[in-house]
């Protein structure tokens, strides 16, 4: 394999690997080590170029470093990406080579999951190097982990807006009833929720639909329709130029990753008075069950953890309201200081 390496400014490492005879060509970003070993998912994509496949690896490994640090897990931040076509059958050659990828970086880069990657996958890439994570019989699916940490994010948004955390008797518009949006829609059906749901998959609305007695919209309504809470739990960049305008909503509390198309979408949400919980912190949940695996974690003190998003979403709020800032960056803040207290212990131990 052709191993080279990138500069890139604030990036521990970018490192592309081509393997022509294995048709693989991927890349492993590490944004940081600070707090550990960087964690974070491998994303097989159809990137239209190398350049393209570098910068979605970039805001995906800098984001790893936020989400790792918030959630207090001793994990830095990295990601890797795959360029190809993620239907394909090839997966042994292209996952043992990244396996081999994984392996060249000595541990610094520990890959799981991420889209267009299967367990399968991660089971490949595991006869080449140890240094994955979501092996089957280990942690297993953290979807309904991820569901059980969001529920808590939205308890914590309502204590704050509404004060009470009691969810009985509001509505709820929940777009994606795939992993995430099936566990939380039982969680909030079982909180005594009224729940407005969407899915492009007609099958999985109709699922969330029979067993929670929710009420489907098409896709492009749920922005629009009357609730307490949109919550997203597809796909990133949902809150937009042309999405925030429709929100009859309080507040924004979802699972997907990346739900501010750009920063400035938070700005909007804040001067339409909608509460952001920053999603990296809501939607932490995953991660945190990684630690079962990588950390032997048992699962009551994971769960634990996975509750305490409660805390950290108020802590959020409470910096957002006291410095004037928006919730997205009252999130980066708090997750920054970590990083900036782990770089210079003496200091840290000066302020506490
Ligand atoms: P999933 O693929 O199981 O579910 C996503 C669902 O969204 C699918 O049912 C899909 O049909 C639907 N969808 C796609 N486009 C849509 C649209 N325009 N309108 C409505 N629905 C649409 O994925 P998942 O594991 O449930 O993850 C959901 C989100 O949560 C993703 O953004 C993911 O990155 C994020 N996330 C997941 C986890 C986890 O543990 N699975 C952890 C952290 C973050």
């Amino acid at each position: 394999m052709k191993i080279s390496e990138r500069r890139v400014n604030g990036y521990d490492r970018v490192v592309v690997g081509a393997d022509e005879a294995a048709g693989y060509h991927g890349i492993i970003v590490i944004h940081s080590t600070v707090l550990g070993p960087a964690v974070g998912g491998t994303r097989f994509w159809n990137y239209t170029s190398e350049e393209e496949a570098v910068t979605d690896g970039l805001r995906l490994a800098k984001a790893m470093t936020y989400k790792n640090s918030l959630a207090g897990l001793p994990f830095g931040g990295g990601k890797s990406v795959i360029i190809g076509d993620n239907k394909t059958k090839e997966r042994e050659r292209i996952f043992r080579a990244h396996g081999r990828l994984i392996e060249s970086l000595g541990g610094n880069y520990i890959a799981g999951e991420d889209v267009g990657t299967s367990p399968a996958d991660i089971e490949i890439a595991a006869l080449e190097t140890r240094h994955v994570a979501g092996r089957r019989n280990l942690s297993g699916d953290p979807s309904p982990v991820t569901a059980r940490g969001v529920f808590r994010a939205i308890q914590a948004s309502a204590k704050y807006r509404w004060g009470s955390e009691d969810l009985a008797g509001r509505t709820v518009a929940l777009q994606g009833c795939g992993h995430v949006g099936y566990y939380l829609a039982e969680r909030l059906h079982r909180a005594g929720v009224k729940l407005i749901v969407s899915d492009v998959d007609q099958q999985k609305v109709a699922t969330v639909v029979r067993e929670f007695s929710g009420r489907a919209v098409d896709p492009e309504k749920i922005y629009g329709v009357e609730a307490d809470i949109f919550s997203p739990c597809a796909l990133g960049g949902i809150l937009n130029d042309h999405t925030i305008p429709q929100l009859q909503v309080e507040m924004v509390v979802g699972g997907a990753n990346n739900q501010l198309l750009e920063p400035r979408h938070g700005d909007a949400l804040e001067e339409r008075n909608i509460l952001y919980a920053p999603d990296y912190a809501a939607n932490a949940g995953g991660i945190t069950n990684g630690a079962i695996e990588l950390l032997s974690w048992d699962r009551e003190y994971t769960f634990n953890q996975v509750d305490n998003i409660y805390t950290t979403i108020l802590r959020i709020f409470e910096i957002a309201r006291a410095d004037r800032i928006p919730t997205y960056q009252a999130a980066d803040r708090l997750a920054e200081r970590r990083i900036e207290q782990a770089k210079s212990p003496v200091r840290s131990k000066q302020t506490l």
